[in-house]
């Protein structure tokens, strides 16, 4: 979609950004790390994706799934599965396959966990992919109660905030909420943990209101798309600099990047959190054929917000030595046995 403006509207939004920018860049001072990477040690924006839809869902067999992403560039996944799919009847699910006309075709309940990581773990013959696995559960299950046996087999959790249809859109005070349950369950569940697709998922309900009520969707001024309250980003900051939880950016941000307003606002919500040092994940967050076949840019709306390889590789290299730390635990084990 694209928007028409007034220019002098534009052009306030544009001295916004730019005083945001400013701002951050006086503090980034005192807080960034300087540390210098060397040339090709980073993975590109593009080159990743730690939230591809590849189970249940996937609507081709899981090689010609992950070809089609390795054609547009990408090196390095997080393939995962939403884990309430597999909590369907068997009706349920026959009845959902076929509307869904998905090629994959899982059990339901402990073997379809099995059998779902089993298909990942084929892939890592594969030389010219990094591939790592895992989950997307909803956020609500952190109020509910979690179904830890299959969390057991995952690398990454992803949480899934929403809501996707109806109540109060995300905020500082919800996210600052979930971050710190997510830290109560990390205590159980030592692996990476991502907050998925906050910021898309906030302007996603904001546009769905203002359309449910006939409202002009470019009457949404920033401070309406504002994330944050005062204070919440330096109280955010503290929980996540140095933690295992990353703040996702999904694909979904592109068509919100759009909108003058809302780009305002999304800049002036993550380059203060970008310039402390959180972590970020990028992904498409891809279910379909049709985005699977249109080429990723991920940079067009990261790098603007301050959001560079430099702050989105931590995950990769967390998971790589985690990966290391196993695998020389279980050769000393070995050893140890001898
Ligand atoms: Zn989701
Ligand atoms: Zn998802």
């Amino acid at each position: 979609m694209r928007f028409h403006h007034a220019p002098l509207r534009s052009l306030s939004i544009l001295l916004f950004a730019i005083a945001v920018v400013a701002a951050c860049a006086g503090q980034s001072a005192s807080t960034e790390s300087t540390r210098q990477e060397l040339p090709g040690a980073l993975f590109g924006l593009h080159e990743m994706d730690f939230h591809l839809h590849s189970g249940m869902e996937r609507p081709v067999d899981l090689a010609s799934w992950i070809d089609l992403a390795v054609a547009d560039g990408r090196r390095v996944f997080l393939l995962l599965d939403h884990i309430e799919l597999y909590r369907k009847t068997p009706q349920d699910y026959e009845a959902w396959r076929a509307k869904g006309g998905f090629q994959a075709r899982y059990p339901l309940g402990a073997a379809g966990h099995q059998a779902l990581f089993a298909d990942f773990d084929s892939l890592s013959q594969r030389k010219d992919i990094l591939v790592f696995k895992g989950w997307e559960i909803g956020e609500r299950e952190l109020d509910e109660g979690l179904e830890t046996a299959p969390m057991r087999l995952a690398e990454v959790i992803g949480w899934h905030i929403g809501p996707n249809h109806g109540g109060e859109p995300p905020n500082g005070q919800s996210l600052l909420r979930r971050v710190r349950q997510i830290k109560e369950v990390q205590k159980q569940f030592p692996v990476p943990m991502i907050v998925f697709h906050p910021f898309p998922m906030r302007y996603e309900n904001l546009w769905r209101a203002a359309q449910k009520s006939g409202r002009e969707i470019h009457s949404i001024p920033v401070e309406e798309y504002r994330f944050f309250r005062a204070g919440e980003q330096e109280e955010l900051i503290k929980l996540l600099r140095g933690s295992s939880i990353y703040i996702e950016m999904s694909r979904d941000t592109e068509q919100y990047f759009d909108e003058p307003a809302c780009r305002a606002a999304l800049i002036a919500d993550l380059a203060p959190l970008a310039q402390a040092g959180v972590q970020f994940t990028i992904s498409t967050d891809n279910h379909h054929l049709r985005a699977a076949n249109k080429s990723f840019a991920p940079e067009r709306y990261c790098e603007p917000a301050g959001i560079t390889p430099a702050n989105t590789n931590g995950l990769v290299r967390e998971l790589l030595a985690l990966r290391a730390r196993r695998a020389l635990g279980e050769a000393g084990r070995g050893s140890q046995k001898k």
